[in-house]
């Protein structure tokens, strides 16, 4: 007899852009094959928990059959490419998901073994004959993450990743991109030589040169990533330890050709924006909040019916957002009153949210879920954030966007690091509570106090929520007043995370 094994599988989707036809079919899978919810992820990826073994090659058909697909979910390879879901600026919007989507095609593994295991069987190449162009026969050194934004909205995160494109728009038109290189959020408790590291501004390219720039970046970590030991082996350390000066020039000679000065841009945020927005094409948008991205019928939230209910009369698009929200989008007009309906009858509109914490939260998956979990994350942060918010309304913040994330470990998928207030798991029901990241996603936050039991967190983060309600400057972040007021320092980079 064997063992009852059970699978999660992440579901790749470029730009977090599906259709309502693909959500229906990831409903009936979730429903069909695994746990009857489905997970919306930090990085705009569906994922399906607790497939057993016995139905995980025909699930794995029946996503791809949906057009969809896990090729490169995980691995050591480009990941799936994100993408501003922009709902404001449709005409941008088509852009950068296209060229998004030409990234993720153009860094997608040519070989054919997945379709070899996955879907048909056959055997297809002979591995020793099979070319891969870009990997080559080892792969990367580890996995790679690539994001899309579109000032003044950071919702993907842009500094957490790899590599980055700031679109840069002038004469309203999207007229090239600024590039980063070198974020990365993981690390591993007591061991001060990993840290979380922002991305850097590497130079601007042209739209014609952006996938060419993405492929030479690529390559570059490739060669020099260090394959020795896979704690260093992401390009935010092969960036840290040689420069961005070096790693600018060898992708220039692998270019032939040198990036432009980078332009002038500006993010006012990480956050999500919610509610009905008209985009400029005269459709509508509703961002809708998703808990921790939770798709689910809870009693007066039916969420996954809901949502199915929307996808069957839908005609536009659904996006999901890296903060593991989403987006009904393009709306027509005469469509918009049948949403609206639609999301008062489930129970999940966003009337339901009281707070600017609740709507700025963000936890990774956790227990019971993933195996590297040390401490709850997401069954437990709407706890937390519950507990908060008596006193964040207690002391008129109410409307305050303060930003708040948990993780199970320290491998950073919620990008904890990123937040006002960060939790870290340490071991079950403790946690490390990090203090004073950017509003607008540029500077990492740092420790502020270790190990502390879950049955202290509200007393302990209570009296700097108290001292900002009185005490903070007009317009001034929650993260900036925390470093003004001295509960932390400032992290100027990554590799100073540590220091006190
Ligand atoms: Fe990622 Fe760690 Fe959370 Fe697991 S527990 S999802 S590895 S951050």
């Amino acid at each position: 007899l064997e063992k009852a094994f059970s699978f999660m599988i992440r579901v790749r989707v470029p730009g977090g852009l599906c259709t309502p036809k693909q959500w229906l079919e990831m409903d009936r899978l979730a429903n069909d094959y695994a746990n009857g919810t489905l997970k919306l992820t930090t990085r705009q990826a569906f994922q399906f928990h607790g497939v057993i073994k016995s139905v995980l090659k025909r699930t794995m058909k029946e996503i791809n059959d949906s057009l969809l697909d896990t090729i490169a979910a995980c691995g050591d390879v480009n990941r799936n490419v994100m993408c501003n879901p922009n709902p404001y600026e449709s005409k941008h919007h088509e852009v950068v998901q296209d060229m998004a989507q030409k990234i993720s095609d153009h860094l997608t593994p040519a070989t054919r073994a997945y379709h070899e295991i996955w879907l048909d069987g056959e055997k297809v190449a002979d591995s020793e004959e099979e070319v891969e162009p870009i990997y080559g026969k080892t792969y990367l050194p580890r996995k790679f993450k690539i994001v899309v934004a579109v000032p003044p909205m950071n919702d993907v995160d842009i500094y957490a990743h790899c590599l980055g494109f700031i679109a840069i728009v002038e004469d309203d038109k999207v007229v090239g991109y600024n590039v980063t290189v070198g974020g990365g959020m993981g690390m591993t408790h007591g061991k001060e030589d990993t840290f979380p590291r922002l991305a850097e501004v590497m130079g601007f390219c042209t739209p014609e040169q952006a996938v060419d720039v993405a492929e030479k970046v690529v390559l570059v970590q490739r060669d020099y990533g260090d394959r020795s030991n896979r704690a260093h082996a992401r390009l935010k350390y092969t960036i840290d330890d040689r420069g961005l000066d070096w790693f600018r020039g060898e992708v220039e000679k692998r270019l032939g050709y040198s990036l432009e000065e980078a332009r002038p841009f500006k993010f006012t945020g990480t956050g999500d924006r919610y509610g009905w927005c008209e985009g400029s094409d005269g459709n509508f948008h509703y961002g809708l909040y998703v808990e921790n991205g939770r798709v689910k019928d809870v009693p007066g939230v039916r969420m996954m019916t809901g949502l199915r209910k929307i996808a069957e009369v839908h005609d536009g698009d659904f996006r999901l957002t890296a903060n593991q929200n989403l987006v009904i989008g393009s709306v027509k007009p005469e469509n918009k009153e049948k949403i609206e309906a639609l999301l008062e009858e489930y129970g999940i509109s966003n009337d339901r949210i009281r707070t600017g914490l609740r709507y700025n939260s963000m936890a990774c998956v956790a227990l019971p879920t993933c195996g590297l979990a040390l401490a709850e994350s997401e069954r437990y942060l709407p706890e937390l954030v519950g507990n908060l918010e008596q006193i964040i309304e207690a002391n008129g913040l109410r409307n305050e966007d303060i930003k708040i994330r948990m993780t199970g470990c320290p491998n950073g998928c919620g990008r904890p690091y990123l937040g006002e207030i960060g939790f870290v798991g340490r071991g079950p029901g403790v946690y490390n509570i990090y203090l004073g990241a950017g509003f607008d996603g540029a500077r990492l936050n740092k420790l502020y106090r270790r190990d502390v039991p879950e049955a202290n967190l509200v007393k302990v983060i209570s009296p700097i929520i108290e001292a900002y309600a009185k005490d903070r400057e007009e317009g001034e972040h929650f993260g900036d007043f925390t470093i003004r007021n001295g509960y932390v320092n400032e992290t100027t980079k990554g590799s100073e995370f540590h220091n006190d």
